[in-house]
């Protein structure tokens, strides 16, 4: 029999607010333990919760940037269980009405196919505390809890099982975090998880139209985990159920070193959560002004932004797809043609030799050290003719470590292109002195040894030498 995957994310996006979601506390990252606490997120008897406004902007952002429509009236609810990093015995979430409901994002699959994957929902709750073991803890065999993190705001986003493979979740996922990332309203760091992941995974047969039963996945923190987990969690519901075995409704976590998911607890229904409106907090009302301001203040995304560059600049969908990976990314990138570059050369640019030194040393594209401006005037050498596109490598990779102009750059190692005839002659009638036997060869037909001259020209000028000016006066020095 043929199986048909299904899978169905819910992700949890930290929120970049300064301070909590209820009370007023710094959400800063690495503080000392409980340093960042009061009574509220310290869950004490009688401590009143004040919703923080920024949350809800950033959540209505979010939920106009994935076609969601905005809840006008939404209810904050209890979670309730027990935890040691829970000290009220509930989080507060969202459960019947939360503020964002019924979007989609429409990802790419193979080529320019589009596939719409709708989001049932996005809520905002608050994240609980940490436990910390061992030695952290300040005794060798004790446990601690550091309650910084309670009450940090989370959006938490959940698709509809839409998803029929790994690659179409990492998909979504990887165009999920680079919306909240464009908004500016989460760092997207995965690995200190600000934007984590349950994965949801069943198995029926092709063609079945009722969903099997499914596993969920906790907490899988980076792009190629969530693949694997997906992957092997897949093939695990397949064997079972070959071998005569059903799979049941569970929390698996996924362990990295082993690749493997493994259960960790029967999955809890909604009931058991005993949810019920949290009676310390009103209603929160959102009125169509709001919305529309929302609306108004909105970035160009980065679908719009890609269409743009390949309607208005002309690039391809390819380059405008690269260059849109990061806001950051695609404002350099404008930043550079807003200099007078054109537009597929700083394209190139960015897509080669920046991209290449920001990964060689770890830099990101906001600290690059060259600015667009200086890019530009590097191309304008180029067009210009005053260098060569490969000395221009050479000058790059100098303004890359000394910050200085490419002209000076240019000037003080003596790197002007040479385009002189005559200079290129002399330097051209050596080579053929020195290399009789090669002429003969290309005068009699042997026309692959060109690229040889060609090359000793460039070696000789140091790389100066301006090639198209090299091809055309050897073509005609070699007839003979
Ligand atoms: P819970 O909190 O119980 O996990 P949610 O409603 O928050 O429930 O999330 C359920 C997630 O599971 C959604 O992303 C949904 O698309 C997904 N899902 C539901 N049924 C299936 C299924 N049969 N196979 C795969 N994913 C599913
Ligand atoms: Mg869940
Ligand atoms: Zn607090």
């Amino acid at each position: 029999m043929k199986y048909q995957p299904v899978i169905g994310l819910e992700v949890h996006v930290q929120l970049l607010t300064d301070t909590k979601i209820f009370c007023g506390c710094s959400t800063t990252f690495g503080a000392n333990p409980n340093s960042q606490t009061c009574p509220v997120c310290l869950g004490m008897p009688g401590a009143l919760p004040v919703l923080n406004k920024k949350v809800v902007e950033f959540a209505i952002k979010a939920g106009l940037s994935t076609n969601c429509s905005i809840t006008p009236r939404s209810i904050f609810a209890r979670k309730n269980y027990f935890y040691p990093d829970l000290p009220k015995g509930y989080q507060i979430s969202q459960f019947e009405d939360p503020i964002c409901q019924h979007g989609w994002l429409d990802i790419k699959i193979t080529g320019d196919e589009l596939k719409r994957i709708g989001i049932t929902r996005i809520h905002m709750e608050e994240d609980a505390g940490k436990l910390v073991h061992g030695e952290l803890s300040g005794s060798s065999d004790g446990s601690g809890v550091d309650l910084n993190r309670a009450c940090t705001p989370l959006l938490e986003v959940v698709s509809e099982p839409d998803l029929r493979s790994s690659d179409e979740a990492v998909t979504y996922l990887k165009q999920l975090h680079q919306i909240v990332t464009w908004l500016g309203i989460c760092d997207g760091n995965m690995e200190e998880g600000s934007f984590r992941c349950d994965a949801n995974v069943s198995v029926m047969p092709v063609g079945s139209d009722t969903l099997g039963t499914r596993a969920e996945i906790k907490n899988v923190n980076s792009f190629k985990f969530v693949k694997q987990a997906i992957e092997y969690e897949i093939q695990r519901q397949i064997d079972l159920i070959e071998d005569g075995g059903t799979v049941v409704q569970e929390t698996r976590l996924f362990d990295p070193n082993s690749g493997k998911t493994r259960s960790m607890r029967s999955k809890e229904e909604d009931h058991d959560y005993r949810y019920f409106p949290d009676p310390d907090l009103v209603p929160l009302v959102i009125s169509d002004d709001w919305v529309a301001r929302s609306r108004s203040e909105l970035p160009e995304l980065p679908e719009q932004r890609q269409q743009r560059f390949m309607n208005e600049l002309g690039l391809p969908a390819y380059d405008a797809e690269v260059l849109t990976a990061s806001r950051a990314l695609a404002d350099y990138f404008e930043a550079g043609v807003a200099a007078g570059s054109n537009a597929k050369a700083v394209g190139n640019w960015i897509m080669g030799e920046i991209t290449r030194s920001l990964n060689d040393s770890g830099t990101s594209i906001e600290e690059c050290p060259v600015t667009p401006a200086q890019l530009a005037e590097l191309l304008k050498l180029i067009d210009s003719g005053v260098i060569s596109g490969k000395i221009a490598k050479t000058v790059f990779d100098e303004m890359w470590k000394s910050g200085k102009a490419p002209q000076i750059i240019v000037e003080e190692q003596g790197l002007v292109q040479v385009s002189d005839s005559g200079a290129l002659e002399t330097i051209i009638n050596e080579i053929m002195t020195a290399n009789a036997g090669q002429v003969e060869e290309y005068r009699g037909g042997k026309e692959k040894v060109f690229g040889f001259f060609v090359g000793q020209v460039m070696k000789a000028s140091k790389g100066k030498a301006n090639p198209s000016v090299v091809n055309e006066l050897l073509l005609d020095k070699l007839k003979g």
